[in-house]
């Protein structure tokens, strides 16, 4: 067996902690990933056609698994601040405390254990994969806002702040480092 193979068999097997058959805490695979990209993702992210952008699938079909989450009282839906006929998806309090039984942690801790310097190597190294992936099938994978081309930094200090020219709008230094179905990788 070459490497290459060998380290997307043990790919493969790790994605055995987030799909599964089935329910794990009384949600499917598909449910915990709409919940956690909804935890993760910037504000311009958290809209219905993004989150059905994010899982692959129809906007019929992330209502469904939004609607499934509204009735077990994890997520809300709110007029959005930018534009009130729009909507955003909310975590609510509940929401936010049932993450920590999401299934993934089991993968993260075991992440959170490697050198610093080996979790970074991982993460470049998964990104650049991704990133070949993007140029294989036509399309842009979800990434952190702050490796965007689209992501404009202006002034210094309590000046400094960050403009998305996707979207023409103002972008808070936290939602920077939040997930962005819209990224467009730099290089
Ligand atoms: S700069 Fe890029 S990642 Fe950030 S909000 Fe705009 S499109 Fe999304």
């Amino acid at each position: 067996m070459s490497m290459a193979t060998e380290i997307v068999q043990l790919l493969v097997q790790s994605a055995g902690t987030w799909l599964f058959e089935g329910t794990r805490s009384d949600l499917s695979d598909r449910e915990w990933m709409a919940l956690r990209f909804l935890a993760l993702a910037n504000r311009l992210s958290r809209t219905p056609t993004a989150l059905a952008g994010f899982l692959g699938t129809t906007r019929g079909g992330a209502s469904q698994i939004t609607a499934a989450l509204q009735e077990k009282g994890l997520v809300v839906r709110k007029p959005s601040a930018d534009d009130k006929r729009s909507i955003t998806l909310c975590l609510t309090a509940e929401g936010e405390k049932f993450l920590k039984q999401d299934p993934i942690n089991a993968l993260r801790d075991q992440i959170v254990a490697l050198e610093g310097s080996d979790r970074s190597r991982l993460r470049d190294t998964l990104r650049r994969v991704l990133v070949g992936l993007d140029v294989a099938e036509r399309r842009h994978h979800t990434d952190v806002c702050n490796q965007c081309v689209f992501l404009v930094e202006n002034g210094e200090g309590k000046d400094r702040h960050f403009k998305c020219r996707l979207f023409r709008k103002s972008i808070a230094p936290t939602e920077t480092s939040q997930l962005c179905t819209y990224f467009e990788g730099r290089s």
